[in-house]
């Protein structure tokens, strides 16, 4: 998120001093890192959570619009890195993988079906298919039907436009160019303290992460708390009166991953499968191929967990240290309303490994524990809230917090991520500097040529943008 919000900045304004500071010996260990994420460029052409069904039986896609038009943003701004000669080689951090939702039981084949039919002709799912014909199915992704009952009603749809995107390679390109044209980065130095002073500049406090040395501190008109999991603690010490009442619930991951090239040659693709009633977003079962510094390797998860840490390399104290009174009500509040979650995560904890890998068998019926291990994912912490009917409310999307003269933002939130961060950076950019906006507006329409337009409304513009940046990132169009 941080380098993405640089890398506008710096086109925006090249004479600005950017300073980058991470904590961790290396960038993008936590999250971003590729084996803490799945790396689906989310733009919910296989994610069955962004279209709910209504009570009438039909099909709400609007979410799904949304987040597809949020990754189009996305992929312009890539488009623009590699055609401007910035990233030279799309595959360091994009690889064409096609998405499929995958179903069985006649109520989601029909499910799957409904929602194709709402989606087919929309501008930017054009190309979608649908089969519920097994031989069909196994020359799209050929693990998943060997070892099925025959009897065993299943659909599937594919979208050969999908993604596979490593965002840990990214962050460390995009870093890299910030790098080379004059901004700083300090690794291994955290921020423990943002303070303003009285000329309204920040002050950010700074100790090695090795030994807890002190490191001199620095100033900033504008800081960007880019720290991931921290962001609330961060935004917390500020003081600003924008981060009250916001609280974090962490989920803690696993996949399960091999590296068999066996294996690995047979699947070709991001197969998403469909949550069972009542459990959150981010349990939705997938069977992933991952191309990670040009070898593939495949992973299925997520298996959700419970840790306190706001980050995996956190504190266990994490969760109890960032209650404040002002939180406190929400938190209480959103843990009550969420028990639903609370007794799916308990569930997944008590999870023997037997009935773990059974998931798997429900995507890849012949797979061999022999082949798979287990790695730990990221932590997602998820935002809390006030609400005024509710007290408080846990969500799953990602929030922008600035403080109301824009001098200071931070990213709270996890979903769909890494994937938004283009969109997410520009309404940073929009909050943060209302008076310049005019002024960049040009430029922001160089890198991202939709900007301020809506390509779902516009089918001719839609279909040229897709076919642009498919061309430039090498992806399937
Ligand atoms: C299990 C899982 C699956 C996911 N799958 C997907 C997916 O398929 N597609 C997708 O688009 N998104 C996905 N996401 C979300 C995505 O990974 C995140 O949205 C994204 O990586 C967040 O980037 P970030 O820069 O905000 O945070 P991070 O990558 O976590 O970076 C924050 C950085 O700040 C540093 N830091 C923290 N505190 C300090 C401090 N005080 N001083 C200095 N440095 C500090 C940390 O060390 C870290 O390097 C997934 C996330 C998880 C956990």
């Amino acid at each position: 998120m941080s380098a993405t919000l640089g890398a506008i900045l710096q086109e925006l304004e090249p004479d600005w001093d950017i300073q980058i500071f991470e904590r961790l010996g290396d960038l993008a260990e936590e999250s971003s890192n590729p084996w803490n994420n799945a790396g689906t460029g989310h733009a919910a052409l296989c994610e069955l959570n962004y279209t709910p069904e209504r009570t009438d039986g039909s099909i709400d896609i609007s979410s799904a619009v949304k987040v597809n038009e949020q990754f189009q943003i996305s992929r312009q701004f890539w488009a623009h890195l590699v055609t401007s000669g910035a990233i030279p080689d799309p595959r360091a951090f994009i690889n064409p993988t096609p998405h499929m939702s995958f179903v069985w039981g006649e109520a989601n084949v029909d499910y799957l079906r409904r929602r194709w039919e709402a989606l087919k002709d929309h501008p930017l799912f054009t190309g979608m298919e649908f089969s519920d014909d097994p031989r069909v199915i196994r020359t799209w992704a050929p693990l998943l039907i060997p070892g099925r009952a025959k009897s065993e009603p299943i659909a599937a749809t594919r979208a050969v436009a999908g993604t596979d995107v490593d965002f840990g390679a990214l962050s460390h390109l995009l870093t890299k160019r910030l790098a080379d044209a004059g901004a700083t980065l300090r690794t291994g130095v955290v921020v423990t303290g943002v303070k303003r002073q009285r000329d309204r500049t920040w002050k950010l406090s700074l100790r090695r992460d090795v030994g807890g040395t002190p490191v001199a501190p620095v100033t900033a008109r504008f800081v960007f708390v880019g720290a991931g999991g921290y962001a609330l603690k961060l935004l917390q010490k500020s003081g600003i009166k924008e981060i009250r009442g916001y609280g974090g619930f962490p989920v803690s991951g696993e996949f399960l991953r091999t590296d068999d090239q066996e294996v690995v040659a047979r699947h070709a693709a991001k197969v998403y499968g469909k949550a069972s009633v009542g459990s959150p977003p981010m349990s939705v079962p997938h069977l992933d191929l991952r191309v990670v510094d040009g070898s593939g390797s495949l992973m299925f998860g997520p298996y959700a967990g419970f840790s306190p840490k706001y980050l995996k390399t956190g504190s266990i104290l994490d969760l109890f240290a960032s209650i404040r009174w002002h939180n406190i009500v929400p938190m209480v509040a959103a843990g009550l309303g969420n028990l639903g979650l609370v007794r799916y995560l308990v569930g997944q904890l008590l999870a023997s490994e037997e009935t773990k890998f059974a998931e798997l068998r429900r995507f890849y019926p012949d797979a061999q524990p022999e082949d798979w291990y287990r790695i730990t994912a990221g932590q997602r912490v998820q935002v809390i809230k006030r609400d005024r009917k509710k007290l408080g409310v846990l969500q799953f999307g990602t929030e922008v917090v600035a403080a109301g003269d824009g001098s200071i933002a931070g990213l709270l939130g996890a979903s769909p991520g890494a994937s938004t961060a283009v969109p997410i950076m520009l309404d940073v950019i929009e909050r943060c500097f209302p008076d310049r906006l005019a002024a960049w507006t040009p430029a922001l329409k160089r890198m991202v040529p939709s900007y301020g337009t809506k390509l779902s409304e516009d089918p001719d513009r839609a279909a040229r943008t897709l076919a642009d940046t498919a061309k430039a990132l090498q992806l399937s169009a």
